[in-house]
């Protein structure tokens, strides 16, 4: 039942697995945030909500089943292995393949209760055949896709405030006229050839709070007016933050909470869903990592008068 205290979170144990400590993609956060969830009372049994597989045509109708087939059978060509640019194992394969349908669930619970976190998400780099940027299946188009197609959606807003830009995003959703693509994200930063998302907003080098603040705000006014979404994704990447070694950005933890604040009590008052995923983060200290990508459950779960 529609409970305006109740905040699911998206969450499996598999989401974090064995994984080279030194590797620049820190797999160990999921496990990390979830933990930290769980010790600040966040996450409890009534409130966790665990994905399965994901649906095959789910996968199908985003990307290339070849290419897929290839990924999981462990046949990759070398150009794929070293687009990947994670070690192939099969624990990496279980968590690829669970991870989209987790965002689609948080997707499907946001419908029903308003508001919905997925502790994991925001692969926006992965493209129709490719993977990219530490990305394999792109979840957020994949999402909506799902919505549009399988859901009964109307129109989908993908909201993404990783520094980077969502290249595999915006090119997967090019020709989907009900799906709003918004990236805002440093210019000069990864990836260097630029996709064309519906709407772009590039920020430079070094930007700190207060410009950023706005500039999000207008942002957001400005689309939600415009595209009128029944549901948006929102992609919260910590990967802004002043000390992210992938950042760029000037953007303290306060920044961060502000803007996750302000994007979800606006969505909540004009009574659109929205889902969250946590984006990119790649700070070398994993427990602050793990901190800081628990701010958007942390004000989402505020913002649905729940106490911690
Ligand atoms: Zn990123």
């Amino acid at each position: 039942m529609p409970n305006s205290t109740h905040l699911p979170l998206v969450y499996h144990p598999d989401y974090s697995f064995p994984f080279p400590e030194k590797h620049r993609f820190p797999m160990a956060k999921f496990g990390l945030l979830a933990e930290y969830l769980r010790d600040i009372g966040l996450l409890t049994r009534e409130n966790g909500v665990r994905p399965g597989r994901s649906k095959p045509l789910w996968l199908n109708q985003t990307h290339c089943p070849d290419y897929l087939a290839r990924f999981i059978n462990r046949e990759q060509t070398p150009q794929e292995h070293r687009q990947m640019n994670l070690p192939w194992s099969e624990g990496l394969v279980k968590r690829t393949l669970i991870a989209p349908s987790g965002t689609v669930l948080a997707a499907q619970l946001a419908l029903h209760h308003g508001l919905a976190c997925h502790l994991a998400g925001g692969t926006h780099h992965a493209q129709y055949d490719h993977a990219s940027g530490f990305c394999i299946l792109n979840d957020l188009a994949i999402a909506a896709k799902v919505l549009l197609h399988q859901s009964g959606v109307g129109r989908v807003l993908i909201f993404d405030c990783d520094v980077h830009q969502g290249d595999g995003t915006a090119a997967l959703l090019k020709n989907e006229p009900r799906a709003f693509t918004c990236s805002i994200h440093c210019e000069s930063n990864f990836p260097f050839v630029k996709q064309q998302s519906d709407l772009d907003v590039p920020l430079e080098d070094g930007l700190d709070d207060a410009p950023y603040l706005t500039i999000v705000m207008e942002t957001l006014h400005q689309v939600l007016d415009r595209v009128k979404p029944d549901i948006v994704l929102y992609d919260a990447g910590v990967d802004v933050f002043r000390g992210d070694p992938l950042g760029r950005l000037n953007i303290s933890e306060a920044g961060i909470r502000e803007r996750d604040r302000q994007v979800l009590s606006e969505l909540l008052r004009r009574r659109i869903p929205v889902a969250t995923v946590i984006g990119g983060g790649y700070d070398d200290d994993r427990v602050a990592l793990a901190r800081r990508h628990a701010i958007v459950v942390e004000e989402a779960a505020r913002l649905r008068g729940i106490r911690f």
